[in-house]
């Protein structure tokens, strides 16, 4: 047996060694938690959760670390706080629980290590402080900017010419920028913006840095797999490169960089700007999340989804097929022509057209709890998305924290009225349920 993966740092498919085969190393960029996650966003979460679980079989479970990062420190959550009402750490908590039951409902595993930006400053602070005293950033009007030019082998990642990287970062013309490609690591704040004091002055960092300092802290300044979705890899992970080996002196940062195509629809890219996406929510509320997960499946991770009501009925009628199949069945053991088809670059469609094939139910259903189908469908619960939910409950907090006790009041009937049923204590809400 030999794992396969397509490393876009070589453009090539590489037979995939680990630095140590005792502790295997991933990191995978996580979300921006201000707003529901759609189901482009769980494309991302989907493919390296497969991934994860392929590692975990070749190099056994307690070898294999997995670290997916929250972004809890962001312009659009400062924003999107102010305009719900509620303090950033109630938004972020709130949209950050939500996303997790939202992939847990897709059968993905949770990663070992799920790190908050906001947790993790000082780290960032320090790497800032080694790339200025080594010449490759310097502080400007509160800024602190990384030198592009210090690093004659920037762009290696993206290997587009310099012209048209300049036009795809699209970046600012500031007057404290020594040049064009330049970009933030530490940024001012003023006194009702997110801010940490540092050596800068009070302020926040750049969104490149967070996971420059969170992987080196939980995995180290080298490591084997970085993920995340191809519009990541210019300017984020190119940046990210160049942050981590400046800082710490070394050729790599992570040996192997695999990259998700996108979902789409219609074939345009599903997108919150765009305006035509669908949360993962709404979606679970009409499909049982593992019709979602074949549905992803189908398609090989490099390649475009086109997310259509067809191809969903399809994965349905498929697993409906399958787990007739399975019924009853004891889980024996996982297909070896579906781990085959996994260990080449993640050929799920491949790996399903062996599933097809199986005809030992003990098999079709241990290869299907492999894959993250469960064998039994758990019913979703209809009704307001989760995030909603706990956003207004987060809301309510704020109010009665006023002893503005009709407004809270009005939020508790405002669910009630949509079925869903709150249980308080002295401190607040403690949870929730749906109305049966
Ligand atoms: P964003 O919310 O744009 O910061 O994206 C969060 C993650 O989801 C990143 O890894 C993106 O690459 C990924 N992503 C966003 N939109 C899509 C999409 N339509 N298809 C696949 N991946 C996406
Ligand atoms: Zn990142």
């Amino acid at each position: 047996m030999k794992l396969h993966l397509y490393n876009t740092l070589a453009r090539s498919k590489v037979d995939f060694q680990p630095i140590d085969p005792q502790a295997v190393r991933m990191y995978v960029c996580g979300p921006t938690v201000y707003d529901a996650a759609h189901i482009g966003n769980a494309r991302p979460i989907l493919v390296f959760d497969l991934v994860y679980r392929v590692l975990r079989h070749v190099y056994g479970a307690g070898h294999v670390k997995y670290v997916r990062n929250i972004t809890d420190v962001d312009d659009k959550i400062n924003a999107r706080a102010n305009e719900r009402g509620i303090s950033i750490r109630e938004l972020t908590e709130a949209t950050a629980a939500a996303f997790r039951a939202d992939v847990a409902a897709l059968g993905c595993l949770p990663p070992d290590v799920e790190p908050r930006a906001t947790d993790h400053i000082a780290e960032m602070q320090e790497i800032i402080h080694r790339l200025i005293i080594s010449g490759h950033a310097y502080a400007a009007e509160g800024h602190v900017l990384f030198s592009v030019p210090s690093m004659p082998d920037y762009g290696q990642l993206s290997r587009r010419p310099l012209d048209e990287l300049i036009a795809g970062a699209r970046v600012d013309v500031a007057p404290y920028k020594r040049g064009d490609m330049d970009f933030v690591l530490w940024k001012p704040s003023s006194a009702n913006e997110p801010g940490w004091e540092s050596p800068w002055g009070f302020g926040r960092p750049g969104w490149h840095i967070e996971c420059s300092a969170m992987s080196a802290r939980h995995l180290g300044e080298t490591f084997d797999i970085h993920g995340g979705g191809i519009d990541l890899i210019f300017p984020h992970h190119e940046n990210e490169i160049a942050q981590s080996r400046c800082a710490f002196g070394h050729d790599v940062m992570a040996n192997v960089w695999m990259h998700n195509g996108f979902l789409q629809v219609e074939g345009r890219k599903m997108s919150k700007s765009e305006g035509n996406f669908i949360t993962i929510r709404d979606v679970l509320n009409d499909w049982p999340g593992d019709v979602v997960r074949l549905n992803m499946m189908k398609t090989h991770y490099r390649q475009p989804i086109d997310w259509t009501m067809a191809g969903l009925k399809e994965s349905e009628a498929i697993l409906a097929a399958w787990r007739n199949k399975s019924a009853g069945a004891a889980p024996s053991m996982i297909a070896p022509t579906v781990l085959d088809a996994l260990y080449d670059d993640l050929n799920t469609p491949r790996a399903i057209t062996q599933m097809h094939q199986l005809d030992d139910a003990g098999i079709l259903s241990a290869t299907m709890g492999f894959m993250g189908m469960a064998a039994t469908v758990e019913p979703q619960p209809a009704g307001l998305p989760d995030t909603e939910i706990l956003l207004r409950i987060a809301q309510r907090l704020a109010v009665r924290q006023a002893r503005n006790w009709a407004e809270s009041d009005r939020i508790r009937d405002e669910l009630l009225a949509e079925g869903v049923v709150l249980k308080d204590n002295k401190d607040g809400t403690t949870s929730w349920t749906y109305k049966s």
